[in-house]
């Protein structure tokens, strides 16, 4: 798709369809522009506008509120939320006054230095009010162009955003920036909405690649969860029908202290029962658990071991006969108290 279809169709658009009449457009006034920008940065129109308003007639100029203590900038701030916007709409404007002479810069690079404006806010304030060729990219422009041109990546990366940045470069228009940028805006925030977008009304409706692949609840992806790697392993529920066969873990690692089911080794239950002073009567698996750690993924299969205990019943160091009324204040890691709830009972029941 080249960058002439993109921004063509998006100014087409914008005349036709887009908003003409909100109170900040129709003016170069930078002071009102920036005020307006810096508003919207986390708030939706309909919210902004009273408080832009109010905010007007109180203070009229760079230099009114420049001069206002911030308290009285807080006061009219009260309900926009993210108050560093105030504080830092404040500091902006005594920069403005002390080091431009009350005079916004026109360059993009120079607007983003100061307090409080991003390279985003910085673009749309050099367009509306400069008519610089400035690219925007907030969250609902990378919305859209993640959609439009098929963008793979979490736009919140530092290389799927310099990507974005340079694809918003290469689509600027020649002419008309306001009107592409405000087209922008407005397709992002009305018809290419996060859920369920209005593609049939979309003016990039044959051009866009999450369109015509069916991907606009894909695009733009979110952050990737991380892939645990999996195990599994296999442990021995040797019981009495009123006793559970349990070792301590080693202090430090997983489960590090507690008591827990042992693993099965190579020699098998029959063995191990014997060497623990049991004869095995009846095995049978139990259906398997998953379990999370921080770096792995369990999957624990579970052999449940009906015994009949030959030997007096004395506890080796490191193991532990513990007793049915017992489970719910023992040391146990979590799912291996699950898994002897579950056994008591289908023991009580029987
Ligand atoms: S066609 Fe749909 S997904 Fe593509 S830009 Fe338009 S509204 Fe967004």
């Amino acid at each position: 798709m080249s960058a002439l279809n993109f921004s063509a169709r998006l100014i087409n658009w914008q005349g036709q369809h887009g908003r003409h009449d909100l109170p900040w457009q129709k003016t170069r006034d930078a002071y009102r522009i920036w005020l307006a920008e810096i508003m919207l940065q986390q708030t939706q129109v309909s919210t902004v506008i009273p408080y832009y308003t109010r905010f007007l007639e109180r203070f009229p100029t760079v230099d009114a509120l420049a001069q206002a203590p911030v308290d009285a900038v807080l006061e009219l701030w009260a309900g926009l939320g993210y108050y560093a916007r105030a504080r830092n709409l404040h500091r902006c404007a005594q920069v403005i006054v002390a080091d431009y002479a009350g005079q916004f810069p026109k360059e993009p690079q120079a607007l983003a230095q100061l307090p409080g404006i991003g390279r985003s806010t910085a673009a749309a304030i050099s367009a509306f009010a400069f008519g610089q060729r400035a690219a925007i990219l907030d969250g609902n422009v990378k919305r859209v162009l993640a959609r439009c041109f098929g963008i793979e990546g979490f736009p919140g990366s530092a290389q799927t955003e310099k990507k974005m940045w340079s694809l918003a470069e290469s689509l600027l228009p020649a002419r008309r920036i306001e009107v592409y940028t405000q087209g922008l805006m407005d397709l992002g925030s009305t018809l290419c909405a996060r859920r369920k977008p209005f593609c049939a009304a979309c003016p990039m409706y044959a051009i866009c690649i999450a369109r015509h692949t069916g991907r606009q609840a894909e695009l733009p992806m979110v952050k990737a969860k991380r892939v645990l790697p999996e195990r599994e392993t296999t442990l021995l529920l040797l019981t009495d029908g009123k006793r559970v066969l349990l070792e301590r873990r080693p202090p430090a690692g997983i489960w590090g202290g507690l008591l827990t089911l042992p693993e099965c080794g190579l020699a098998g239950p029959a063995e191990f029962a014997l060497h623990h002073g049991c004869r095995l009567l009846d095995t049978h698996a139990l259906p398997p658990l998953r379990h999370s750690f921080t770096h792995f993924r369990l999957t624990i299969q579970t052999l449940l071991c009906q015994v009949e205990v030959s030997a007096s019943l004395v506890s080796e160091a490191g193991w532990q006969w513990l007793e049915r009324a017992q489970i719910e204040t023992a040391a146990l890691p979590t799912p291996i108290r699950f898994l002897l709830r579950e056994m008591a009972q289908d023991y009580g029941e029987k």
